[in-house]
């Protein structure tokens, strides 16, 4: 299977912030998750991240919910799609809590965070070297690919150093996070300053926040990356147009088509970046289905 002109893309569906009453469309209970999982896989994603919303909106690391969410995916029997679940989803939540839903799940990727800053306007995004050591561990140990988000130059750094550390496995995989404001803006300098430091081999996506998103889409496709779209991160269309999940994989399944590329299957998506293959809890819940 010839892998090189496939894009991977990814759909952030909920994010842990952004609320409702900015776009109706950002899907908050299990179900409605599930429902924007199954549609984005329809349109192209090969890989969905997840994150959980508590009653009142906000964003919860509550793990029932991450497994009832997956096992709502995994009722749609033809969907293959690879899970990504996030370990960053509640400011409010401990270091423990952060990783108590991936025993659980065991989904075949999820987030690792290599560094803190300061998440303006009023927050402080802790990802101490206690928390990195551990939930490197737990994931290697569960065989759960982390995605290294890294929303400045220092975390491909700090990931490095775990790699040394036998923490990281390499190959590694990139996620670049441009455009929060305390981390690196979204601009196409940026973008190409981060694909020159990561290490030889690595494999790597990114995205832009808001405005930056197209810029970076585009940028990234150029670059030879793969790609993240969805409500997470930015919630309009088009200037004034409020977007859904479906509509922007449909877009970055166009532009990546009209760019002479095709999207990645899930099947692909997981030899490309050397998955395991399986998330225990489909099987288990296909198997009780
Ligand atoms: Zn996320």
């Amino acid at each position: 299977m010839d892998l090189n002109h496939k894009v991977i893309i990814s759909a952030a569906l909920t994010g842990a912030v952004t609320p409702q009453s900015l776009n109706p469309h950002i899907p908050i209970t299990p179900e409605e998750i599930a429902q924007d999982a199954y549609a984005c896989w329809r349109a192209g994603a090969a890989i969905v991240h997840l994150h959980m919303r508590d009653d009142e909106g906000l964003g919860t690391m509550d793990k029932a919910k991450f497994v009832d969410t997956v096992q709502r995916i995994a009722a749609r029997q033809d969907c293959d799609v690879v899970i990504n679940c996030t370990t960053a989803g509640d400011h409010r939540a401990t270091e423990d809590e952060r990783m108590a839903h991936l025993p659980l799940v065991r989904p075949e990727i999820a987030s690792y965070d290599s560094g803190s800053f300061n998440w303006m306007p009023d927050g402080v995004f802790t990802n101490s070297p206690a928390f990195l050591e551990k939930l490197g561990t737990v994931e290697r140990d569960l065989g759960i690919k982390p995605e290294l988000e890294i929303f400045d130059t220092g975390h491909i750094g700090i990931a490095q150093y775990y790699a040394k550390k036998g923490i990281l496995v390499a190959p590694l995989h990139f996620q670049f996070v441009l455009g929060v404001l305390g981390g690196l803006a979204a601009t196409v300098d940026n973008l190409v300053h981060l694909k020159r430091l990561i290490p030889e081999g690595s494999t790597w996506s990114a995205f832009g926040i808001g405005r930056g998103h197209l810029p970076i889409m585009y940028a990234t496709l150029a670059l030879g990356g793969h790609v993240r779209v969805g409500l997470e991160d930015n919630v309009y269309y088009s200037k004034g147009v409020l977007a859904t999940n479906p509509a922007l994989v449909e877009r970055a399944v166009r532009v990546i088509t009209e760019f002479g590329q095709e999207p990645a299957t899930p099947a692909e998506a997981r030899q490309i970046l050397g998955l395991r293959g399986d998330t225990e809890l489909v099987a288990e819940t296909r198997a009780k289905l």
